[in-house]
């Protein structure tokens, strides 16, 4: 799995700011310089002022201003159950690869057995691995090297399958059916600030999936670049803290 930030709103945390000085000023905000609308809030300058007023509207619980500054994201190889996750949140934007259009007509299927075209999940290879809701704990080499065998046999034969039916003249979208779940998948995901923390809240939590709390996680660092401030904060104070901010 890739993420790449594709593109976002620039100087993300002034326009928080701005968004929500213009809830507490006479003037219009659009007149005033940032170090105007800044006037009055505590700090020795600007860049404290910036820091202090994002902590307190986060600390109150005053989310909207979050919303202004957008980011995109590119997402490259998840499984297609990750994507049924995400595509759950209705306050995102996403484009995700067709199977119509693409067609796996050229992967070697033994290359399959080897990682390509399909993700394979960490308890399918590692003997440690607990999953959250797997009743027993670890398990001996010799059975996940039972599990690593027909998880590789599956997936193989599946794509093996899928492009027998494409030569068969199968339209591609309808070929498809018979390729797993952990069939990888590339997207382009777009949300707002405030959305993010959200998705963070759900995602990034223990009891979330493996796979979209890793990409989860890739999201939050390039999102501590572009809005350091908030997502520091977001870090620090309240993180694994579930639906701080959809009550
Ligand atoms: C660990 C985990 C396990 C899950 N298991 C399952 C499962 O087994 N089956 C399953 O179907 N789903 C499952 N989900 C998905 C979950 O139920 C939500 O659909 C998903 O997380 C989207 O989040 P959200 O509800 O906060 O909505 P979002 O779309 O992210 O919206 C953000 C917030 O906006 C508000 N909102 C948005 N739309 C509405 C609306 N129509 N009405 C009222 N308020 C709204 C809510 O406050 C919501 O929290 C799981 C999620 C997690 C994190």
């Amino acid at each position: 799995m890739r993420v790449r930030l594709l593109e976002a709103t620039e100087n993300p945390e002034e326009l928080i700011c701005r968004g929500a000085r213009n809830d507490y000023m006479e003037e219009w905000v659009a007149d005033q310089s940032f170090e105007d609308a800044m006037a009055g809030v505590e700090g020795e300058d600007v860049e404290a002022q910036k820091a202090n007023f994002l902590a307190k509207l986060l600390k109150r619980g005053h989310y909207g201003p979050f919303e202004h500054p957008s980011a995109t994201f590119a997402i490259e190889g998840v499984s297609r159950s990750c994507m049924a996750q995400l595509t759950r949140h209705r306050h995102a934007s996403f484009d995700v690869q067709s199977m119509r259009y693409v067609a796996f007509d050229e992967v070697d299927p033994a290359d399959v057995e080897d990682g390509e075209m399909v993700v394979t999940p960490p308890s399918a290879t590692d003997p440690d691995w607990i999953g959250r809701n797997q009743e027993g704990g670890t398990v001996d080499d010799e059975t996940v090297e039972e599990r690593e065998a027909v998880f590789q046999k599956s997936v193989k034969r599946s794509v093996e399958d899928y492009q027998e039916l494409l030569d068969l003249g199968m339209p591609p979208e309808d070929a498809r059916f018979v390729l797993p779940i952990g069939t990888e998948v590339n997207m382009v995901m777009s949300m707002n600030a405030r959305m993010l923390m959200h998705v963070a809240d759900l995602r990034a939590a223990a009891d979330s999936q493996w796979e979209i709390r890793n990409m989860t996680e890739e999201v939050l660092d390039l999102a501590k670049e572009w809005c350091p401030i908030t997502f520091d904060y977001y870090e620090q104070n309240m993180k694994n803290r579930k639906n701080r901010l959809a009550p």
